[in-house]
Order: C-alpha cells, then sequence, then structure tokens
C-alpha cells in the first residue's frame, strides 16, 4: 500500500469515471464533503466506483448545499476482489452490521448469507449489506466492492461450489489444535477459499457432515473458547490472510 494516500478522503461512486468527467454528488455526499469534512473548492477527494480503479477528484463547490466533483487523473489501478467467500449464518441487525463491516476490512470478496437449522434471522436485508459493504471499502481503502450474494440455504449454497474450493469449516465443536498449522499443511496457493461460520445456535451434526463432504474442507478450531459469531468472523478471516491469503 505505499502509494495509498491516507489522508484524502475516500468516496463510492456510482458512476462511469474517465478524466475529466463531472459528477454531480447527491445530496449526502455534498453535505459530508462541505459541511462535515469542510472541503472547499480545489481539494482532494479518491473516488472508486469498484470497476475503473481509484481516481483523483477535485471538488467543484456549487453554493452551500451542492458540489460536483471533478475527475482528474487514475492514482491505482482497478483490482479484483479477494477469491475469498465468507459463508455465513445471518445475524440480526447491529451485529450483522458490524459481521459485514469486519468481513470486507479483513479482506472477504464474497458476502454469501447461508440459512442453516438454528439461524435466527431469516430475511437479510441486502441493501443494507451493501451499504455495509461500500462503507466499509471507503474507510479501508480497497477498490473492489465485495459482491453480496443473495442468502442461500447451506446445502444448496455447498452444491454449487467449485470442488476445487478450499472450505474452511469454523467449528466450535472440533477438537482444539492449532488452525495456523492446519491450514499451513494445505500449502499457500488455493483455488478460491470459502470460510464457513454458523450462527448463535451452532451447527447440527447433519449440518457438519455436509460441509465435510465437501471434496477439499479443512476444519478448524478457533481455540478453547466459544466465539459470539461475529468475533469468529474477525478470527477466522485474520487466520486464513496469515497463512492462505493476502497476509501472506
Ligand atoms: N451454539 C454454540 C456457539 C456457536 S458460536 C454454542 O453455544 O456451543 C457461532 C459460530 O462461531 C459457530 O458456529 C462457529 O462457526 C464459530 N465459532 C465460535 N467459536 C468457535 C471456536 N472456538 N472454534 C471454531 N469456530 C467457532
Amino acid at each position: 500500500m505505499a502509494d495509498y494516500d491516507f489522508n484524502a478522503p475516500r468516496l463510492f461512486i456510482d458512476a462511469p469515471l474517465r478524466a475529466g468527467s463531472r459528477i454531480a454528488l447527491d445530496r449526502g455526499q455534498a453535505n459530508y464533503l462541505l459541511n462535515v469534512l469542510r472541503l472547499k473548492a480545489g481539494e482532494t477527494v479518491l473516488i472508486f466506483n469498484g470497476q475503473d480503479g481509484e481516481w483523483r477528484a477535485e471538488v467543484a463547490v456549487e453554493g452551500r448545499k451542492a458540489a460536483d466533483l471533478v475527475c482528474m487523473e487514475l492514482t491505482r489501478e482497478q483490482e479484483p476482489a479477494p477469491d475469498v467467500i465468507y459463508a455465513f449464518a445471518p445475524l440480526k441487525h447491529a451485529r450483522l452490521d458490524y459481521m459485514v463491516q469486519k468481513a470486507v476490512e479483513m479482506g472477504a470478496g464474497i458476502l454469501q448469507p447461508v440459512l442453516t437449522r438454528r439461524t435466527q434471522a431469516t430475511r437479510v436485508n441486502l441493501d443494507r449489506m451493501r451499504s455495509n459493504a461500500i462503507e466499509a471499502a471507503e474507510q479501508c481503502g480497497i477498490l473492489a466492492i465485495p459482491g453480496v450474494r443473495e442468502e442461500e440455504d447451506l446445502g444448496r449454497f455447498l452444491k454449487g461450489l467449485e470442488k476445487e474450493r478450499l472450505v474452511v469449516f469454523c467449528d466450535e465443536n472440533a477438537p482444539v489444535s492449532n488452525p495456523v498449522e492446519a491450514l499451513a499443511k494445505l500449502g499457500n496457493k488455493q483455488a478460491g477459499l470459502a470460510v464457513i461460520v454458523g450462527p448463535e445456535g451452532g451447527f447440527t451434526d447433519q449440518e457438519r457432515a455436509l460441509v465435510a463432504a465437501h471434496e477439499r474442507c479443512v476444519c478448524v478450531s478457533l481455540g478453547p473458547r466459544i466465539l459470539r459469531a461475529d468475533t469468529a468472523a474477525v478470527a477466522a478471516l485474520a487466520i486464513v490472510q496469515s497463512v492462505l491469503g493476502d497476509w501472506n
């Protein structure tokens, strides 16, 4: 991240980005830049749309409540999202918001809610997940917005996975053993990963058997304590990224 500008505000823009293009900001974005950050005409904002890389843009102020951005130059080329599916039993409200934001910061490329026997939240607000993913992307400096998939039954999700994809199954019933060693044994070149974290009520034995039947599956323990699902998300992704992913 050597050439990353940590100081300039970053904004996701839902429009194509080209040198010279002028982007009309919506009221919320204009208010944020002009009144919260107190930016003045000519100041820099970094913008990205998930496809065209990151651009330096300048603020063009139109009165007190409106502003445009003018796209100046490309600062970073577009990069793909990591090939990491984060599959999780959806939680309710604020804890789901938290989990989505943290999973994005930790480098999940796809967010996949999976419904299990003991999942409590069965309706997932995908728009809310998307806006949490965008907010986290703005904050953590990534250029690809993780894909938000519709909720799916665990069995169907597993059926749809490529056989070569390595499933990292986080199970509090797994015998405690070092998860770093378990993953390191697999070598660090993986054809994509899927990390699965269950609901507050845990998995049923039938579900455990279903996951274990996937061609490439490693069952990991996250230590001797039961973690809440949102904590397990961060712990699991930290281990996966440090052994098999982009921390390595
Ligand atoms: N119902 C369980 C806890 C489930 S915790 C119980 O009370 O016994 C929610 C999810 O977080 C689990 O399904 C698992 O995916 C993950 N998790 C929590 N603690 C874990 C641990 N120590 N090792 C592996 N996974 C864990």
